[in-house]
């Protein structure tokens, strides 16, 4: 997937918390702020891809800062879900007046919240944005995760998929297996350096079908590196 920056607004700790840890374990990049001032100063250090901002803040309120962003300039296009703890249908009505592109009512489940985030951004067109990519007669669909060579869709597992498209969006350089682990497994996982072996083993296998198992190469003592020249 695509990098994707969220940054959280909320000024009640134990639920900004909670929000990061959620957005996080759905491979989200997050930054929180507590309130609209100190959301500000993050939004000018780097554009986050989608806010995802508290109705009831102290000092500007939520629903104030979102009509404000909506309106600038340069912030106007970053997508917007409202959180609330007010379901009234006049409060939605009046969030999405502001600008907002979708609004959540508390509790909700974060299940529920992560699929409304990518929904809005699918519309934003921030995972469809050239969701290809293509290197070494191999086309990854990133929306849909296929792989193609030609015409034909490869049989990958989930694990295999991400490996090749951590491959193709790193390619030329040599990963360890320790860095492949935490960049295609993740950090959080227990797993032997030697499953890192058995995926590419049978990715190549795969690729060599179609003759391409050259783009895995092995650097003995080192790791692996995706490249399309030998
Ligand atoms: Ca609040």
């Amino acid at each position: 997937m695509p990098e994707i920056n969220v940054l959280v607004v909320e000024d009640e700790d134990a639920i900004r918390e909670m929000l990061t840890m959620v957005l996080e374990q759905a491979e989200f990049l997050v930054r929180a702020a507590a309130d609209a001032q100190q959301a500000l100063e993050m939004l000018t250090e780097k554009s986050p891809d989608l806010i995802l901002l508290d109705w009831m803040l102290p000092g500007i309120s939520g629903v104030e800062w979102a009509k404000r962003l909506k309106r600038d300039e340069v912030y106007g296009e970053i997508p917007i879900i409202l959180v609330t703890a007010r379901g009234e249908e006049e409060d939605k009505v009046r969030g999405l007046d502001v600008g907002a592109d979708d609004y959540i009512t508390k509790p909700f489940s974060p299940r529920e919240m992560v699929a409304r985030i990518r929904a809005v951004l699918r519309r934003a067109g921030k995972f469809g944005k050239g969701g290809r990519i293509e290197m070494g007669g191999i086309t990854l669909d990133i929306d849909q995760h296929r792989v193609n060579i030609g015409e034909i869709e490869l049989a990958v597992s989930p694990t295999e998929y991400r490996l090749l498209e951590f491959f193709l969006t790193h390619p030329g350089k040599v990963y360890s297996r320790a860095q492949l682990l935490d960049q295609v497994w993740g950090r959080s996982t227990y797993i032997e350096e030697r499953t890192v072996d058995v995926h590419i083993r049978r990715l190549r296998k795969i690729l060599a079908e179609h003759g391409r198992e050259e783009l895995i190469q092995t650097v003995r003592g080192f790791g692996y590196r995706f490249s399309e020249s030998p």
